[in-house]
């Protein structure tokens, strides 16, 4: 394997509206989807969309949704031996929202994903050793996390950290086990405390980061692309996403994690900022369709000079 992803798993609840409803009123939408979705899970299968060999790290409940989404994952070729289904706590759940404007609400209700522990990252420890990247988030227990971070550089794997969602109270020496550290604005700014309202603001958010230890710093910006520093060279760059009409960004920033690692194992002589290119310019396909998971593109919907 890879690519290892040590995360969540969730079931997508989505309803499409005209526009949000305010609290107490209820508006009538014009459609539901049911998908399997959670962080984790995303960025595996954005990965396996693409062709890279990946692995999942993860537990569900024991109940309708849990081998839905296994099954999920199985079917696009991301290897599931090592999601657990647990007897005590139910699959998660995300009940989404998405109005016409292409913005999303959204209840995550964690279940089974805050069963994970540090033993759940250890028992997967010689998965994770014979990987070359190791994509972590924070839709698990902190504690989980690091340790899979850990035992990644231990063993000289690389890690994508995702910060997200954004936790107020993250302990930020957990960055210094992340080579590469890539969170969206609001993220960017709960870490840095820097408000973000303009492509510098994220490019000084992007140093800030880069200090926390690891050697990459990658913002994400929604329909603005990203910005991305490394340690090396201290400079900033933007890198802008190509004009698209966007339906529905669910999920593109897992897309965009995806794509990365994919990149990483596949063209890892390449600079990281042409890497960012090509993965900013993969997630803004999939903001064009509805859904998460199966928004994400194929290989084969890919033009050939970004993979
Ligand atoms: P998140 O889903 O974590 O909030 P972002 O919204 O920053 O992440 O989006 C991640 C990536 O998805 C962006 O860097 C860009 O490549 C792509 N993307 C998101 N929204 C758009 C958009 N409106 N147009 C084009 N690309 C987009």
């Amino acid at each position: 394997m890879d690519i290892v992803v040590v995360g969540s798993c969730v079931q997508d609840l989505i309803s499409y509206t005209p526009r949000f409803p305010n609290p107490g009123e209820s508006v009538r939408g014009r459609d539901f989807h049911a998908g399997s979705g959670g962080k984790g899970a995303n960025q595996a299968v954005a990965a396996a969309k693409l062709g890279a060999k990946v692995a999942m790290v993860g537990r569900v409940g024991n109940d309708i949704f849990g081998p839905e989404n296994k099954n999920n994952m199985k079917q696009v070729g991301v290897n599931v031996d090592h999601v657990t289904v647990s007897e005590t706590a139910k699959t998660a759940t995300a009940t989404i929202t998405v109005s016409d404007s292409g913005e999303n609400m959204i209840v995550v209700v964690l279940g089974a994903n805050m069963e994970m522990s540090p033993a759940s990252a250890d028992e997967a420890e010689s998965l994770i050793a014979q990987a070359k990247v190791l994509c972590c988030q924070l839709e698990i227990p902190e504690e989980a996390s690091l340790r899979a971070m850990q035992i990644a550089r231990k063993h000289h794997v690389k890690t994508i950290f995702n910060p997200a969602p954004g936790l107020p109270n993250l302990d930020k020496s957990m960055l210094q086990y992340a080579d590469i550290v890539c969170p969206n604005e609001n993220e960017a700014e709960m870490l840095t405390g820097i408000h973000l309202t303009s492509i510098d603001d994220a490019k000084q958010a992007a140093l800030k980061l880069i200090t926390y230890g690891p050697s990459i710093a990658i913002v994400t910006l929604g329909g603005q692309g990203a910005v991305v520093v490394s340690k090396s060279d201290q400079e900033p760059v933007h890198v802008a996403a190509p004009s698209v009409k966007a339906t529905d960004t669910t999920g593109a920033g897992d897309c965009f994690v995806g794509a990365l690692a994919f990149l990483l194992v596949t063209q890892p002589h390449l600079d990281i900022k042409e890497q960012v290119r090509r993965a900013v310019s993969i997630a803004s396909i999939s903001v064009q369709r509805n859904g998460t998971q199966t928004s994400y593109p194929l290989s084969s919907e890919v033009d050939p000079s970004l993979l």
